[in-house]
């Protein structure tokens, strides 16, 4: 239709199918998926074992130019492609996309299941509770938080027995240690089962964490954009019996636990992950985790039901799976690693999967490569880069752009130079994807206003910089059929030899592996540590966490650290403030300049729009 209606009104005008058909077009056993009303249902990973000797499919990867506020494009490319793929081109294909926090949804950026005719439906379930998986992340992230509280008061109230008894309880007369318990008691290098053999000692030493208030690392999490919440001061109540200390919410996508859930590759091995995520360090320095507090079991039955895939489908029918959205920037922003697996089975050898990273592609796409595909073993055939006329003219010295108000005619009107001199970030980024050996494809997302001779020349120009070919897409106007050329592009691209390769060695240092990523990816000249972040790099080293991969926590609008510059700055010394850990999920992340964790409220935020029809239940208002 012209005008396009708005994301809604197409999203409501396309009836899906039921879920139970759709899974068994795509070879999904009755046992294999579980229906969560009509058109979701989570995907079990016993399909992993059926199908372990079929051959992956393609994998692509959708990433972007460093993103403005004009918007790129990402999911909306990510969905037109698959469109075409399987509704056109008829070729198997799934796309795998992060699930969306509601603290946004409600907030200021609006959806994320893509928009105009290339969309995920129902878009009102995509963007609102889905299948609970950020729920159950709640749950378990504020679990452990109150476990690291809760001790650290009962250790300050009972004696060396009194807490050792309590914490084995006696059963049938006997007094056990839990499987969990047993554990604890190997890491401490005490190799005793029976507890009554313990010496005063090793019961100390067992009972008592020690943690150091000052040191925790653990928030509390809520999937609102709350920024009162970003300072506070908890344990006030009498019955603390003055254990307060300042704490502080982050928003639920910010959780660790869901880095661990995006790279996990089974049930054992988020299991894993849960327990040996580092909470705090000892009064000697030493590091507490989950399974130090006993809670790895629990965190792994509130996470049971999450580890599971959801399927939805596009407004063409064809698969999706929606499953994990760490953040960008402190965690690696990119959907879950078994999605993808599960995915990849089931489009078959000739197939394809296309997953999408969060932010531009020095951001997004490096930590795809350098974190999730070290973790998941898979290796990518295809990039995708999208593009816009209007976000390249920004980089090329376009006007800012605010909020509620109009576009200037920079951005309504042809002008050739403006794209020209923004083509630079472009080039960049293809040249970012080209450092991993992996051939690049530019999607250009063609908006209304842009001209032929605009999108001439952004092709032509990225051809000229080394991309296998650049396509302009009319997915957003007309759906999968705008987005068949992309989708023979990438399925040309994907016949060539795949020369991936990782961009650092993890056993590297440290520093050198940051040090790298600043210098070959964002094109910083050097880097500078603050004294903060020395101490933490020689602490972490010395722990033995010196050989996990690294996930820059930098802003997103600029290829440096300083957000307003555009296109591609030079010789920037690139600042590192701090360095944190998660070491569940099994990162670094170097923080590059503060970064927020619990995003706030704008003066008119999206929710004054968002309301239900009580006759027909429908929602409306969402975008
Ligand atoms: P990203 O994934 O890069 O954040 P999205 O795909 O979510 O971007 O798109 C952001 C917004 O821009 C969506 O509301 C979408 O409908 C809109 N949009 C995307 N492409 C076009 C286009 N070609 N024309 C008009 N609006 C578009």
């Amino acid at each position: 239709l012209s005008p396009v209606p708005s994301d809604l009104e197409i999203s409501r005008g396309q009836t899906p199918k039921a879920v139970d058909v759709l899974a068994k077009e795509i070879g999904l056993l009755a046992d294999e998926i579980e229906i969560y009303g009509q058109s979701k249902a989570k995907v079990r990973l016993s399909l992993l074992d059926r199908l372990k000797d079929q051959a992956d499919g393609k994998y692509v990867l959708v990433a972007g130019i460093t993103p403005t506020p004009l918007g790129e494009g990402k999911s909306t490319v990510t969905v037109g492609l698959v469109q075409a793929l399987t509704a056109h081109l008829h070729v198997n294909s799934f796309a795998c996309l992060r699930q969306p926090s509601q603290g946004p949804t409600f907030g200021v950026k609006g959806g994320a299941a893509g928009g105009g005719y290339a969309q995920v439906i129902p878009m009102e379930e995509f963007n609102l509770h889905l299948t609970g998986d950020i729920h159950a992340i709640t749950a378990a992230n504020n679990l452990l938080a109150a476990a690291i509280d809760t001790r650290i008061l009962h250790e300050s109230t009972q004696t060396d027995k009194a807490l050792f008894n309590r914490l084995v309880p006696l059963v049938n007369g006997v007094r056990q240690f839990s499987s969990i318990q047993l554990s604890r008691l190997k890491k401490l290098g005490i190799n005793k089962s029976n507890p009554s053999t313990l010496t005063e000692e090793e019961m100390t030493r067992f009972a008592r964490l020690d943690i150091d208030p000052t040191t925790i690392t653990w928030q509390r999490v809520l999937d609102t954009n709350d920024r009162f919440l970003r300072k506070i001061t908890i344990g006030q109540s009498k019955t603390e019996k003055g254990f307060f200390r300042q704490a502080q919410f982050d928003i639920a996508v910010a959780s660790e636990i869901m880095a661990v859930l995006a790279l996990t590759n089974s049930l054992e091995d988020m299991k894993i992950r849960l327990g040996r995520m580092v909470v705090a360090s000892d009064k000697k320095g030493q590091p507490v985790t989950a399974d130090d507090l006993g809670v790895t079991g629990a965190l792994t039955v509130l996470m049971k039901d999450a580890i599971k895939p959801t399927l939805m489908q596009t407004l063409e029918g064809t698969p999706v799976f929606v499953h994990a959205g760490p953040f960008a920037n402190i965690a690696h922003g990119n959907s879950s690693v078994l999605a993808d697996k599960i995915a990849l089975k089931l489009v078959g050898e000739e197939g394809f999967v296309v997953t999408e990273a969060g932010f531009g592609a020095d951001i997004g796409m490096e930590k795809f490569f350098n974190i999730k595909c070290r973790a998941s073993g898979l290796v990518p055939n295809v990039v995708v880069l999208v593009a816009t006329v209007r976000a390249l003219k920004m980089h090329g010295g376009g006007p800012s752009v605010s909020a509620g108000v109009p576009l200037k005619k920079e951005y309504t009107e042809e002008n050739l130079q403006l794209v020209a001199d923004g083509c630079c970030n472009l080039q960049k980024q293809i040249q970012i994807a080209q450092l991993f050996g992996v051939p690049v494809v530019v999607a250009l997302n063609v908006f209304k206003s842009d001209t032929r001779a605009e999108i001439d020349l952004v092709c032509n120009l990225a051809r000229q910089s080394g991309a296998f070919d650049a396509i302009p897409c009319h997915h957003w106007s007309i759906g999968g059929r705008g987005s068949i050329d992309l989708a023979r592009a990438v399925k040309e691209a994907a016949n060539q030899r795949s020369h991936f390769r990782f961009l650092y060695d993890v056993q590297l240092p440290i520093v050198e592996k940051i040090r790298t990523i600043a210098q070959k990816v964002y094109g910083a000249k050097d880097i500078e540590l603050s004294p903060e972040a020395q101490t933490k790099i020689e602490r972490y080293t010395q722990q033995g966490f010196g050989n996990l991969p690294i996930c820059m926590a930098k802003t997103h609008l600029s290829l440096s650290h300083e957000p307003e510059k555009k296109g591609v700055p030079t010789g920037f010394i690139l600042p590192i403030n701090d360095v944190r850990a998660s070491i569940g999920a099994g990162f670094i992340y170097p923080l590059v300049g503060t970064m927020s964790t619990m995003p706030g409220l704008p003066t008119r935020p999206c929710f004054y729009d968002i309301d239900l029809d009580p006759k027909t239940e429908q929602v409306k208002g969402l975008f």
